[in-house]
C-alpha cells in the first residue's frame, strides 16, 4: 500500500499525559497545526493499562491539561483522602482525556488525531489495524511525548521466574481473582505495591494474611503539603520547610533526617534508611494502615517463585500454591537520561519541576509557542530526569528551584504560571496576608541561598558539608 502524505507544523508522538498537556498549551498560545499519533485506541496513555483501584497520588486539580478541569476541584470531606483535594481514578482520567480530545483539541480545527498507529522511523506512522501508512512532512518539530513512557506491571513481565503451579498475577488481576487465597504476597517496594497493600486491607484482608516483599524502603512525599487551590499556603509552607532543612543540613543523611522530622518526606518503616525515591505522594493515614502489615520481607529481590518457596537474593521463604503472588515489580517511572528538551527540529518532553508531567509538558508547549530561540528555550526549561534514589530529591529540587527563579524573572512566564491550572503553586500571590504564608516566605528568604549552596555541594558528592552558623 502506498504511503499517504500529510503536512503539519508539529508531529506529536504519544497521546498520554505529556502529549496532551503539551498540545493543549501549544494550540492555546499559537496558531500551530498538530498531528497527534498514538498506538493506543484513545488518548490517556498508560492510564488505559492501570490497575482498577489506582488513583492519582496528587490532586486532580493540577493534573490533565490547562484548558479543562479534571473532576470538580473539591476537597474530600470523608474517607482516607479527607481534607485533601479529590484524586481521580483511572476510568475518570481516561474519560477526561477523551473529552479533552473531543471537546478541546479536535474542535480547534488545528489538531488531527491518529489512534492505533505506530510511529516507525521519524516521520512515518502505520495503522496497526488497517496497515495504512502515512509519511508526515513536518514543518516545525517532531515532539517525542513517549520518552518517559512508564513501565507498568500489566505490560512488564515479572523480573523473576515463576514455576507453572504458582499463582502469580500482575496487580491488575488482583481485583478479578475469583478464588480466595490463603495469603497474599505483594512483591515490590514502590507506589504500586503500596496501593495493592492498601486495597487488600480496605477490602477486608487481615494484615496477617499479607506478606510484603520489599527489596527497598522508599521516601514518599507528604500529601498534606502537596495541595494547591485554597490549600496552596500549605504547599508553600512545605516547600519553605524543605529549603530550611537543606540550608541547615550537615550531610546528606542529616538532610533526609531533617526532611523527615519536618514531615516533608515520609516512610512506612521509620527504622529503615530508604534507598529509593520516586516522588510518590502518600498520606499519614495511609502509612498508618501500611504499618499494620508485620510480614515485611527484606531479603532483596525475588529471583524465582517455586511451588513452595520464594527464592530471594538474600534467602528463601516458604510459600504455597494456595497463596496469591502479586506482581508489583515493574520499574514504574522511566529512568531515561535527561537530554535537552528543545532542538531545532525536535522536542523531547521531560520534567523541569520534579514529577508533575502534565504541568511541565504544558510549560514546554507555552515556551515553544512564545519563544523562537532554541538556546533561550533550553535556558528556561532545564530537563530534570525522573527520580529513582534519594540523591535525586537533591538534584530534582535544585533544578526545580533554579528554574522557578528564572521563571520569576520573566513577566510573560510569571503571568502564564498564575493562569495555568496545572501549576500547583498558582494563587500563592493572592495569599500574602495569610500568616502561615507570611511566615513561610520569611523562612524561605532566610534559607534559600544556603540551601542552594548545600544542595549543590551534596550533589557534587560532598557528603559532609560544614554545619551552618
Ligand atoms: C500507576 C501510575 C500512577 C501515576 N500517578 C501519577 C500522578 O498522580 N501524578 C503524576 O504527575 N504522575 C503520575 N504518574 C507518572 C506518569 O508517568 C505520568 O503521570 C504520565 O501519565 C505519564 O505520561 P506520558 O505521556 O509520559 O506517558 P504515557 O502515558 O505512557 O504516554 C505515552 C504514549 O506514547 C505512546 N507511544 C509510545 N511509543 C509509540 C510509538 N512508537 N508510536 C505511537 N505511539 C507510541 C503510547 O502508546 C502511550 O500512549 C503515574 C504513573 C503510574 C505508572
Amino acid at each position: 500500500m502506498a504511503d499517504r502524505t500529510l503536512e503539519t507544523d508539529y508531529l506529536v508522538v504519544g497521546c498520554g499525559a505529556a502529549g496532551m498537556a503539551f498540545t493543549d498549551a501549544l494550540v492555546t498560545d499559537s496558531d500551530a497545526d498538530v498531528v497527534m499519533v498514538d498506538r493506543r485506541h484513545a488518548p490517556g496513555g498508560h492510564w488505559h493499562d492501570a490497575y482498577p483501584f489506582v488513583r492519582l497520588h496528587q490532586p486532580s486539580a493540577y493534573y490533565g491539561v490547562n484548558s479543562l478541569p479534571l473532576g470538580s476541584e473539591t476537597i474530600d470531606r470523608r474517607g482516607p483522602n479527607q481534607g485533601f483535594y479529590e484524586r481521580a481514578s483511572a476510568p475518570e482520567i481516561c474519560a477526561y482525556y477523551d473529552r479533552v480530545m473531543q471537546q478541546r483539541l479536535l474542535p480547534s480545527g488545528r489538531v488531527r488525531h491518529f489512534p492505533m498507529c505506530d510511529v516507525v522511523g521519524r516521520h512515518r506512522f502505520v495503522s496497526r489495524v488497517s496497515g495504512e501508512a502515512h509519511e508526515v512532512k513536518v514543518r516545525r518539530k517532531h515532539v517525542d511525548a513517549r520518552y518517559l513512557e512508564p513501565f507498568v506491571p500489566a505490560t512488564f513481565e515479572p523480573p523473576f521466574e515463576v514455576a507453572p503451579e504458582v499463582r502469580c498475577v500482575p496487580v491488575n488481576e488482583l481485583s478479578r481473582v475469583a478464588e480466595r487465597a490463603d495469603g497474599y504476597v505483594v512483591i515490590g517496594a514502590g507506589k504500586t505495591a503500596i496501593d495493592a497493600c492498601l486495597w487488600l486491607l480496605e477490602v477486608g484482608v487481615a494484615p496477617g494474611d499479607i506478606r510484603w516483599i520489599k527489596p527497598r524502603e522508599a521516601w514518599l512525599n507528604n500529601r498534606a503539603f502537596a495541595q494547591g487551590g485554597e490549600l496552596v499556603g500549605t504547599l508553600f509552607e512545605g516547600f519553605s520547610l524543605q529549603v530550611e532543612a537543606a540550608a541547615k543540613a550537615s550531610s546528606l543523611d542529616d538532610l533526609f533526617e531533617r526532611l523527615s522530622a519536618a514531615e516533608q518526606l515520609l516512610r512506612v518503616d521509620e527504622r529503615v534508611s530508604p534507598t529509593m525515591y520516586k516522588s510518590p505522594t502518600a498520606s499519614a493515614g495511609e502509612l498508618a494502615q501500611l504499618r499494620r502489615i508485620a510480614g515485611v520481607v527484606r531479603l532483596g529481590r525475588v529471583r524465582r517463585i517455586e511451588r513452595d518457596a520464594i527464592v530471594l537474593d538474600g534467602g528463601t521463604i516458604p510459600t504455597s500454591s494456595r497463596h496469591l503472588h502479586v506482581h508489583c515489580a515493574a520499574p514504574g517511572l522511566n529512568p531515561a537520561p535527561a537530554v535537552p528538551i528543545f532542538a531545532a527540529d525536535r522536542i523531547t518532553l521531560q520534567p523541569i519541576r520534579t514529577g508533575l508531567i502534565p504541568f511541565n509538558a504544558a510549560l514546554v508547549g507555552f515556551v515553544e509557542a512564545t519563544r523562537g530561540d532554541v538556546a533561550e528555550q533550553n535556558r528556561l526549561c532545564p530537563p530534570n530526569r525522573l527520580p529513582d534514589v534519594p540523591l535525586d530529591w537533591v538534584r530534582g529540587t535544585l533544578v526545580g528551584m533554579q528554574a522557578d527563579h528564572l521563571w520569576s524573572q520573566d513577566p510573560a512566564l510569571s503571568d502564564w504560571l498564575e493562569r495555568a491550572r496545572l501549576n500547583p503553586s498558582r494563587g500563592l500571590r493572592q495569599r500574602g496576608d495569610d500568616p502561615r504564608v507570611r511566615q513561610a516566605r520569611k523562612r524561605f528568604a532566610d534559607n534559600v541561598r544556603p540551601a542552594l549552596a548545600k544542595l549543590q555541594q551534596f550533589l557534587a558528592g560532598d557528603r559532609s558539608a560544614p554545619q551552618r552558623g
